[in-house]
């Protein structure tokens, strides 16, 4: 082991590194149910487990693919206020 040259990446990988970063953070804000927060209130259910938007009842997330899921089994189609 000797002389941190052979750690340093290449201008090539980095940006190969750095796009799929970027990416990644791209798919997680679009994932974020929270960024919903900047046009609509939103807020979360305890009882069926989903974010909503308050103003109309909308769900923010669709419903889980588990069978029986005891949160998304009852869940109306719009949150009741
Ligand atoms: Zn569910």
């Amino acid at each position: 082991m000797g002389g941190g040259d052979s750690e340093r990446l290449s201008d090539a990988e980095w940006n190969r590194i750095f796009e799929s970063k970027r990416k990644e953070a791209l798919l997680d804000e679009a994932r974020d149910p929270h960024r919903e927060n900047k046009k609509h209130k939103v807020d979360f259910c305890d009882e069926y487990d989903a974010y909503y938007v308050i103003e109309t009842g909308e769900w923010l997330e669709p419903k889980c693919k588990v069978k029986k899921c005891p949160f998304c089994v009852n869940r109306p189609k719009k949150k009741k206020k």
